[in-house]
């Protein structure tokens, strides 16, 4: 483990990830199968691999007890140790010192002899198995040499190696050591759910044989958003998927031999809260890995995301809320069938794998999608609003030859939405534009009704409007201009304060806290969606109602 630790902490003082790769991948290339296996690991920041459940179940107080026993230091040492760096590793390891009963022939500590004492240590079980737990604890600090071995052999054990190695690097660094191709080795590290059995692979020139891990998730494909009205320019001569995007949580299910696990965006296992699709799922024959989205659905028809919230997180479900929030699971893509991984075969082919795993039931569903090459601006309007009667979110635009890329967010899915619904708001400043749109007022700072009744600005829209609109409202702005006085800040002073008497319907894609203006929230990628003629003044959104969708939006993205 010296060599390990030394490496570590030189890995530690490089802050570039390139030095810190290269490092690593000389490490490794020195080591014998069984210690690569267990250094990889440790290197990902976990004694155990990420498909393993076992846990060593040692806390930072036991910890204590034993090193203290053997190296024989002051409490107030230790303790002002640890608040200097906050790291127990660190801490206990500068008080290591030689034990005074040292046996002559100790332990000799390498990765591979520290992941079989780990074993030891989760197989202790029933009544005595804090003591056994203990003892073999006390054997892995004793085999420490020096404090640096001391140090990160606590690092491992407390999950906490502070070296600045995301596992995304220690791949690399597998790739980089072995030659092999960097797109393999992630591949097979989540094939497997564990990046020791990836990195023997890789040694052994023998990745694509690795098995389809069934209960360790898989990181989910993102899409990256595009304001509605631009989409077109990403789009090309390809062919396109054109599905609803969902309003709903996304949700990964693997189903072995009739037994499911459902996990959420956030990786954690929340088959419990959703008995009736997990039962559902477990009726398929194939073994397989799915991936959709749960949403509250009564009789065919989604209901609003509000109505989902209280499902959430729950561990029992009673009759009552299964009757009163039904719920389905759309799916949408499939990333294995039995023993096949399919993230490299291209959605179209995922989806007619798919077609053919389940027939559309109550709780668990197809997500219908269309096909289209080109598609045109009038058409992906008349989709997006279809999608939106049907109580759905907007649109998701998904390349057909698109591999399933876990945890990337990219250009091969796009997500088209008018994300958190809209808000209307009353026009309080303009200001004349830029370019071509110098001689007309095109910028507009737009405001909600606060609390006390006043306005209160929220946001700046520049998009959504055609020239002739722009042209007329300049007009409009002119005619009811309010008097410069009106301003405060030097940075508003672009700014021309109009009467609050025009109303604007703004989509965004996200609603942020921010000191930019005086609501305290603004949105990002505002742009209108419509004058709304029709509606005066008195009228519009609220501040409280702001809160309401920012608060919706955090539990959404909390899961
Ligand atoms: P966002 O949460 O706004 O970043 O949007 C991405 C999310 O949209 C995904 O994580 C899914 O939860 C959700 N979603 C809804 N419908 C779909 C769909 N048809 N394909 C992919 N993701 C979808």
């Amino acid at each position: 483990m010296q060599r390990f630790a030394a490496t570590a902490e030189a890995i530690a003082a490089r802050p570039a990830k390139l030095e810190k790769i290269a490092l690593l991948a000389e490490y490794l290339r020195t080591l014998d199968d069984a210690d690569l296996v267990a250094a990889t690991r440790f290197f990902s920041g976990t004694p155990f691999a990420a498909r393993d459940h076992r846990t060593l179940s040692i806390g930072g107080r036991t910890i204590v007890e034993v090193a203290r026993r053997i190296w024989r230091f002051d409490d107030a040492g230790l303790g002002r140790r640890y608040r200097d760096t906050g790291d127990l590793g660190a801490a206990l390891g500068a008080l290591r010192a030689p034990p005074r009963d040292a046996m002559l022939f100790g332990d000799r500590l390498t990765p591979a002899r520290l992941d079989a004492l780990f074993g030891d240590i989760a197989a202790a079980s029933g009544k005595r198995s804090g003591r056994r737990r203990e003892a073999v604890l006390e054997q892995i600090l004793r085999a420490c040499d020096d404090p640096l071995c001391a140090t990160y052999v606590v690092k491992i054990i407390t999950g906490d190696l502070r070296v600045g190695l995301r596992e995304g690097l220690v791949l690399d660094a597998i790739a980089r050591a072995f030659d092999a191709d960097p797109a393999a080795v992630r591949r097979g590290a989540m094939t497997s759910g564990d990046v020791g059995a990836a990195a023997l692979a890789a040694k052994n020139g023998t990745l694509s044989a690795l098995r389809v891990d069934y209960g360790t998730p898989i990181g989910f494909m993102l899409a990256t958003p595009v304001p509605y009205g631009d989409v077109y320019k990403d789009l090309g001569a390809a062919a396109w998927h054109v599905e609803d995007k969902y309003d709903g949580i996304r949700a990964q299910a693997h189903i072995r031999s009739g037994s499911v696990k459902i996990f959420s965006r956030r990786l954690n296992d929340v088959t419990a809260s959703y008995p009736e699709v997990a039962g559902a799922l477990g009726s398929i024959s194939t073994d397989a890995i799915l991936d959709g989205e749960i949403v509250a659905m009564r009789e065919g028809r989604v209901l609003p995301f509000r109505l989902l919230q209280a499902r959430l997180q729950r561990r029992n479900v009673e009759e009552q809320l299964l009757r009163d929030i039904p719920i389905a699971y759309v799916v949408f893509d499939v990333l294995a069938l039995g023993d096949e991984l399919l993230l490299d075969a291209p959605l179209a082919m995922r989806r007619e794998r798919l077609a053919d795993l389940f027939q559309s039931d109550t709780y668990v569903k197809h997500a219908p999608f269309d096909t289209a090459v080109e598609v045109a601006a009038a058409e992906v309007n008349a989709r997006f609003d279809a999608a939106r009667a049907r109580g759905n979110e907007g649109l998701m635009l998904k390349r057909a030859d698109s591999p399933y890329a876990p945890g990337r967010r990219g250009k091969w899915w796009l997500k088209l939405k008018r994300e958190l619904t809209t808000l209307d708001v009353a026009v309080v400043a303009v200001e004349w534009g830029n370019g071509k749109r110098a001689n007309v007022l095109s910028d507009y700072t737009f405001a909600v009704r606060g609390d006390d009744g006043k306005l209160c600005a929220i946001g700046k829209a520049y998009s959504g409007l055609t020239d002739a609109e722009i042209a007329e409202l300049t007009q409009w702005f002119l005619e009811h201009r309010l008097p410069q006085s009106h301003q405060r800040e030097k940075a508003r002073a672009h700014e021309i304060p109009v009467e609050p008497k025009l109303v604007l319907e703004v989509a965004f894609d996200v609603i942020q806290e921010s000191d930019l203006h005086e609501s305290g929230f603004s949105l990002r990628f505002p742009r209108i969606v419509r004058v709304r003629d029709d509606k005066p003044p008195d009228q519009i959104d609220t501040l409280e109602r702001v809160r309401e969708i920012y608060a919706a939006m955090l539990a959404r993205e909390g899961l």
